[in-house]
């Protein structure tokens, strides 16, 4: 057990849907402290009253984080240990919260984090896809066009991508991957820890037809999980196989056309940007 001065901010996290989930550690913290700040407090009462306790909170959310960060210094200054919990899961992971522990820690405040539930690492540690490496991108952005950009800033990364998805945009998403990553192993972790949950695991089309073929499925909430770009080595590989095959056509004397169509054939890509390429190779010989 570490030692934890008065004062101290518990950043405690709190069930995806199991209420089993919640840590005996930090239901014994949230009877413990003296307040506890919640995203919406109405929705927190909840859990604390399934946990027999009533105590003084107070709201955090985006709108008023910054405000309240002085009203929480005098509490923690006065001695007094607060709890922060989030609507689900772990604060400040695509919740409100930091904000509070930057300034906080900026005035070195005591804070101790208290691990437990996490939408993305649940769907990850159940997906059967690479974890060794991931990057998380929070929400993508609701319109189409700044969300196909997101998209496209993380097509070529190797790692898995995950990102969390609300249902009346799970079907567009689908859409824009089926766009972008057409043919990419996809997972959608739905409803985790609840009743109805479920890993569907397919491409972007085949997980539209799902979807569509049962409503039901596109209910809930979600974490998308994509696998990552093939490793770079191959492309690199690839290039230069490449090389070697256009070397090899312009030596037998196939005309830059018919060579360009060949090598678009076997690599993909546009036969224009090959057939510059076989010019400029044709050129420096
Ligand atoms: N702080 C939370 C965490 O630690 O996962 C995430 C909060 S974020 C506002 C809510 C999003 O997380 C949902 O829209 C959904 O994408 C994902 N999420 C939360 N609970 C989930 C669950 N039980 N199953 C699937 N996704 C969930």
């Amino acid at each position: 057990m570490t030692h934890t001065p008065p004062g101290t901010l518990y950043v405690v996290a709190t069930p995806i849907g199991n209420l089993d989930d919640l840590s005996s550690r930090a239901a014994r913290l949230l009877g413990e402290v003296t307040r506890v700040a919640a995203e919406d407090t109405r929705h927190s009462a909840r859990l604390l009253t399934h946990l027999g306790l009533n105590k003084p909170m107070l709201s955090l959310h985006e709108h008023n984080e910054a405000r309240r960060v002085d009203t929480l210094d005098s509490y923690l200054a006065a001695g007094e240990d607060i709890a922060l919990i989030s609507d689900a899961g772990t604060p400040l992971i695509s919740d409100p919260g930091f904000v509070l522990v930057r300034e906080l820690r900026a005035r070195n405040r005591h804070i101790v984090p208290i691990p437990g539930p996490c939408a993305l690492i649940t769907a990850l540690s159940g997906a059967g896809l690479p974890t060794d490496r991931f990057v998380f991108a929070g929400f993508l952005p609701a319109k189409p066009g700044a969300r196909r950009q997101a998209l496209d800033a993380w097509k070529t990364r190797e790692e898995t991508l995950v990102f969390y998805e609300s249902p009346h945009r799970i079907v567009h998403t689908l859409e824009a991957l089926n766009e972008q990553m057409a043919g990419r192993d996809v997972v959608l972790a739905r409803e985790l820890t609840k009743t109805f949950e479920t890993f569907l695991h397919g491409t972007p089309a085949s997980l539209l037809e799902q979807l569509v073929a049962d409503p039901n499925q596109a209910r809930g909430e979600f974490v998308v999980m994509v696998a990552g770009a093939p490793p770079v080595e191959q492309s690199e590989h690839q290039t230069i196989s490449a090389d070697a095959l256009l070397t090899t056509l312009l030596a037998e004397g196939i005309g830059v056309k018919q060579a360009a169509s060949i090598a678009a054939g076997i690599f993909g890509g546009r036969k224009q940007t090959w057939y510059a390429r076989l010019q400029t190779m044709k050129s420096e010989h």
